[in-house]
């Protein structure tokens, strides 16, 4: 028999009540992303470990890996706690890899089984492969091939294989954040970040109308459904507001060079009106530190002052090969975006707003109607195993 065996990473360092319930909402999502997938199985918790059964193990394993707060997957070989049981197995999957020539290692681990220790499991398994494959070596430091073997009170569990996962914490365990989503790289990165760090997530953008590239409410729509294939059986919503009547007044401003950050504060001001709607505790953004002249310090602080909930911005410290290599792992990297520009940002762009200019402008402007009338022009989409499923 097989089962998948689910390694998580800091859940282990929470107290007994807020692990179980970690544990119980990971394994939920765990059961959504595998009926998404059409896949039968049975979840078990013996101790806090999780271990799942059904027909597909591979499968199974491959959509557990994408799953936030997993840190690495095995699909094991279920045995009996007895060395015999879990020797055969291990001579089994070592036969399927090892070549003569090639060196080996055992790591055995034992707990609630009496009788043996790890060090006599490792070594009876050890010796059941090389009677097998006499011509293979034992190297416990560099070895070619491993093979794990636990020995537990509810059984025994061998494997040679740990498939990665994102980590993180568990999607749900925290509250409702609200990404800014464009239709470029730094955001669905921005908006995965937090998703993989627990929190739920709705996404929200500004159209910009005849100002943005044509393609840029596609490319939102894709970045939106493919955020939403990490969360499967999540419901994902996207928030899309007109800022078209904002640029229309912004461009006809004799002063370019105040446009973005002008821009960015009234985003903040819009995406707090909904936030507070949804009842969503924070913002997030793609900000990234000194990457263009509205990212400057200076900027970023004249600009955050717009927002009435605090803003995230989970990429600061980033270099942008970071954020493009992460956007490419999760899916969103797109190589021919198409007509995604912005035809609003000025050739000259201030890197040093004084905020008291900027209230002035922004006074003048009557932001806070503008504001007011673009968040009631939302339209939703919402996602949902990668499909944008509805707009309403
Ligand atoms: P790129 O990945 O090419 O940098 P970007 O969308 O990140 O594109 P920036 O000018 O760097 O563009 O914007 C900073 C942040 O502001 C974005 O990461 C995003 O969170 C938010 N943002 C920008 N444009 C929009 C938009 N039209 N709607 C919603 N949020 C936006
Ligand atoms: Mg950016």
């Amino acid at each position: 028999m097989e089962a998948v065996m689910v390694r998580y990473g800091e859940i282990f360092l929470k107290s007994e009540p807020v692990k179980r319930r970690f544990i119980s909402i990971m394994t939920g999502n765990i059961s959504l992303a595998l009926e998404a997938e059409g896949l039968t199985h049975c979840i078990e918790t013996p101790r806090g470990r999780i271990l799942i059964f059904g027909d597909e193990p591979r499968r199974i394993a491959a959509l557990v890996a994408r799953t936030f707060g997993v840190v690495s997957v095995s699909v094991c070989t279920v045995t009996t706690a007895a060395i015999n049981g879990l020797a055969a197995a291990a001579v089994e999957h070592a036969e399927r890899h090892l070549r003569p020539g090639m060196s080996f290692a055992v790591r055995a681990r034992r707990s609630g089984v009496a009788g043996f220790n790890s060090q006599e499991l490792g070594a009876a398994v050890g010796s059941a492969i090389l009677d097998r494959v006499p011509e293979a070596t034992v190297d416990l430091t560099t070895p070619d091939y491993e093979v794990f073997v636990e020995a537990r009170e509810f059984g025994g569990f061998v494997y040679d294989e740990k498939i990665s996962g994102p980590g993180g914490l568990p999607y749900g365990t925290q509250e409702e954040v609200m990404a800014l989503l464009s239709a470029g790289i730094d955001s669905p990165v921005a908006s995965w970040l937090m998703m993989r760090r627990g929190c739920r997530m709705v996404h929200v953008h500004m159209h910009s109308g005849r100002f943005g590239g044509a393609d840029g409410e596609r490319n939102v729509l894709q970045n939106h459904a493919r955020l939403s294939a990490w969360v499967p059986g999540h419901p994902l919503d996207l928030l899309v507001a007109d800022m078209e009547p904002f640029f229309e007044v912004v461009t006809a401003l004799k002063e370019p060079r105040y446009r973005c950050i002008l821009c960015k504060r009234f985003m903040l001001r819009v995406a707090s009106i909904l936030a507070g709607e949804r009842g969503a505790y924070a913002l997030v953004n793609g900000d990234n530190l000194g990457q263009v002249a509205s990212q400057t310090l200076a900027n970023m602080t004249v600009i955050a002052p717009a927002a009435s909930v605090p803003v995230l911005r989970p990429l600061i410290g980033f270099d942008k090969e970071e954020i493009v290599d992460r956007a490419r792992a999760i899916g969103t990297f797109e190589a021919h975006p198409g007509n995604v520009g912005c035809t609003v940002a000025p050739r000259y762009p201030s890197t040093a707003a004084p905020a008291a200019t900027i209230a002035l402008i922004e006074e003048e402007l009557d932001v806070e109607s503008l504001a007011a009338r673009a968040a009631g022009t939302v339209r939703r989409y919402r996602a949902k195993n990668g499909e944008v499923e509805e707009a309403g």
